[in-house]
């Protein structure tokens, strides 16, 4: 696919500083409410909002030892980390965790000021294996969810460690989630949405086994999720919304098929969804901004090669140049 030019949207065009200045005063809004209201989300709130500023070329804008900081103040006694100091480890803060360390090139930090080093981080996410399935709990009270398979395979990857799990008995479970639709489900039986076909599909990318996909089937229904206004939805009849570019997109970059989609339709929607008087992106046209859309928005424009925006990696949803150098 030829990269979509920023100059083919004369009527559209990338509100970048906006969007820098949006994700710099996320964090000077602390008296109020939403910042209270949104502190369960706030180290996933750190990596949407520092992926995004690397995608926007400018990676210095949060304050590098302040970020750290606050990231080792979130870890817990077992190793894992919660969404704000102060809060229970659980799966998702944990991988957050690890890639902002890592986007900050930081990740010794943990063995200087971390408890217990990445040995210990890993063997919190390595703990949360379940022996039975093969697939990963988000915490000690045992849900299952291939979200959770994912965040470990990405984060223990990320940390050299994915050899501490039994990765062919993961693998295995992401099969079972297989549906004959070509999609992937939240477990076994369940209906096939691209949340979970992107969750299911990186994990098998990480784990070396594209190779058990049935890319045309697959890149059939992902390529069905595109609607009229070029958006696309998470699953048949749903609306569309601006996060499902990458949940879709990344998944048809990963089987080679992002080309299967009008990529100028799906840019055209992502702008449409940007505030351009504030900055920030929203689900739809006209909504709310938020950081997590923002991020996403963001990095499904990457995806397709869009000016402006620094390349992402499909599988880590990071900078392509930092994983990269890191798993060369
Ligand atoms: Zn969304």
């Amino acid at each position: 696919m030829s990269p979509v030019s920023g100059a083919g949207h004369s009527d559209q065009y990338l509100c970048v500083q906006k969007h820098v200045e949006y994700i710099k005063n996320l964090d000077s809004r602390r008296d109020e409410l939403e910042y209270w209201l949104t502190e369960h989300l706030r180290l996933n709130g750190v990596y949407w909002g520092l992926t995004a500023l690397h995608l926007l070329g400018c990676p210095q804008a949060l304050p590098r030892e302040d970020t750290i900081n606050f990231v080792l103040s979130c870890q817990r006694e077992n190793g894992g980390f919660g969404a704000a100091p102060g809060h229970d480890a659980h799966m998702l803060y944990t991988v957050s965790a690890v890639q902002i360390l890592v986007m900050l090139d930081a990740v010794d930090e943990l063995e200087k000021r971390g408890l217990g080093g990445k040995q210990k981080v890993g063997s919190f996410i390595a703990g949360l294996q379940d022996e039975k399935t093969g697939s990963f709990m988000g915490d000690e009270w045992g849900e299952l969810d291939t979200r959770f398979l994912y965040g470990a395979f990405n984060a223990l990857s990320l940390l050299g460690l994915l050899d501490t799990v039994d990765v062919p008995k993961a693998v295995a479970y992401i099969q079972e989630c297989e549906n004959l639709d070509g999609g992937y489900g939240i477990h076994p039986g369940a209906e096939s949405h691209s949340g979970q076909v992107f969750t299911c599909v990186g994990a098998l990318a990480i784990a070396g086994r594209l190779d058990l996909i049935n890319k045309d089937r697959l890149g059939g229904w992902l390529s069905e999720r595109q609607v009229d206004n070029g958006g696309f939805n998470g699953r048949p009849e749903k609306l569309e919304d601006a996060c499902y570019s990458w949940w879709v997109g990344a998944s048809l970059a990963m089987i080679d098929k992002l080309h299967w989609i009008n990529g100028d339709k799906l840019a055209s929607f992502i702008l449409r969804c940007q505030d351009p008087e504030n900055g920030g992106f929203g689900d739809r046209p006209g909504n709310m901004v938020d950081v997590f859309h923002t991020h996403f928005a963001l990095a499904g424009l990457s995806l397709l090669g869009y000016d402006g925006v620094e390349e992402v990696d499909p599988i880590y949803c990071m900078p392509k140049a930092i994983t990269k150098r890191l798993l060369k």
